[in-house]
């Protein structure tokens, strides 16, 4: 049915890519692109030893948008999937605009010298998305992505009203290493780091970096893990799509290793973002400590262990209060076999072919910019139980979050 450009051959990226060439009858026709080509040609020769399909590859600097509307002008997909970094969403927009193609992405912009994240400029892009004709879909990875469509299914079908929103992402994983992140350190860092925010009563408030934590008992025998309140894009769009709100928070659990080695990295400032000069050159403490640490796409063998990553929902129907817990779980090794990727870039690559291929298919196909929740969640809900993320709903699960 389609041609699609994914940009990116990360960790992200190659899960999407064996993902699209598992759907010969919707991705037609696939290029990955990234800035390194080797990348590249190594997951095409992944995807064609393990599924016997070509997929085609190039090289690309997202930043440069002059070469992006090349690429785009020479291939003329009907869409781009970009799963590059954050920092390339507004170029890979602004050629998407000139070559008149549809966009997808799975994390929001944030400027490369400012650790901030917000959908204010992405946002900016929807009257001239719309005057083009073309769609772009924001956030569809796991979270945000798939916890903004489990927000809209819920509210649909199980409230009148909602209330409170927790969104709960535990990574029950082990990968062996003192210290390492599953997906891009630097994306990882800037954002664990960052001020925590929370919706309460109608505003955001700002509170120290992982100062509130507490006890969660995942389904299905994942286990109890420390999680911890921080700042995630989706409460942003989430808050302003479901007025009815009163709180949102997003909780992530981390292991102790992590967060010791995290606490004296940034003591002795080997996560700042700010270039120092030394020995004549320029270097950025963040991105040199992204070089010496473990590559997120080679931690797929070595991981073990689930993800389980749901949304607490609170709120009325008929008259009454509820609450009602959705979740996923994925085992890493399985993803491993199938994938040769671990579960977090699994969770994220699936939920952007899903929303590529509702795209494609026309079920969310509109002009503008688009958040995952405004648009009708069943069709998406029913892919991720066809292409690899089962999920569950738990009425009355009992939880007492803080
Ligand atoms: P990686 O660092 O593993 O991969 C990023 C890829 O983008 C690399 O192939 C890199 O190329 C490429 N790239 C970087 N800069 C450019 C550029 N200027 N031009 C072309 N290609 C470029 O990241 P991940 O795969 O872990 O993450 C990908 C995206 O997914 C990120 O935006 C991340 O924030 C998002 N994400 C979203 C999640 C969600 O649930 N919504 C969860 C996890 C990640 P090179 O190899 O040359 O460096």
């Amino acid at each position: 049915m389609a041609k699609v450009l994914i940009i990116g051959a990360g960790g992200v990226g190659q899960v999407v890519a064996h993902k699209c060439a598992q759907l010969p009858d919707v991705f037609t026709d696939i290029t990955l692109a990234s800035r390194t080509k080797s990348k590249c040609d190594a997951i095409a020769a992944q995807i064609k030893e393990t599924q016997g399909r070509e997929i085609k590859t190039a090289q690309v600097d997202a930043d440069n948008v002059p070469e992006l509307v090349a690429l785009l002008n020479e291939l003329k997909p009907f869409m781009v999937i970009n799963v590059a970094l954050p920092y390339q969403d507004l170029t890979i927009m602004d050629a998407c605009l000139e070559a008149g193609v549809h966009y997808l992405d799975t994390a929001n912009y944030e400027p490369l010298d400012t650790a901030k994240f917000e959908y204010s400029w992405q946002w900016a892009y929807q009257d001239k998305f719309k005057q083009a004709g073309l769609m772009a879909l924001l956030g569809s990875g796991f979270d945000p992505g798939a916890t903004n469509v489990f927000t809209a299914y819920i509210a649909k079908h199980y409230f009148d009203e909602i209330h409170t929103l927790d969104i709960i992402d535990v990574n029950g994983g082990n990968h062996g290493y003192p210290f390492a992140t599953n997906f891009n350190p630097e994306i990882n860092i800037r954002e664990v780091t960052a001020e925590c925010r929370h919706w309460e009563n109608g505003e955001f408030v700002t509170t120290p970096a992982m100062s509130l934590h507490q006890s969660f008992t995942c389904p299905d025998e994942v286990g109890t893990y420390n999680i911890y309140r921080m700042y995630h894009e989706e409460l942003e769009s989430l808050v302003k799509h479901f007025p009815t709100l009163k709180k949102a928070q997003f909780w992530m659990s981390f292991g102790e290793s992590y967060l010791k080695h995290l606490e004296v990295l940034g003591n002795v400032g080997m996560t700042g973002i700010e270039p120092v000069n030394f020995n004549g050159t320029e270097i950025v403490p963040i991105q040199f400590l992204k070089f010496l640490l473990p590559d997120p796409s080679t931690l797929g063998p070595r991981t073990v262990g689930k993800t389980c990553i749901g949304c607490v929902v609170t709120g009325i129907k008929d008259g009454k209060p509820k609450t009602v817990y959705v979740y996923q779980v994925k085992d890493h090794q399985d993803c491993y076999k199938e994938v040769q990727s671990q579960a977090i870039s699994y969770t994220t690559g699936v939920p952007a072919m899903i929303g590529a291929k509702m795209m494609i298919e026309g079920k969310w196909m509109q002009d503008g910019v688009w958040n995952m929740e405004q648009l009708d969640p069943d069709a998406f809900m029913a892919d991720l139980n066809s292409h690899g993320l089962p999920w569950q709903v738990i009425e009355e699960p009992g939880y007492e979050l803080v």
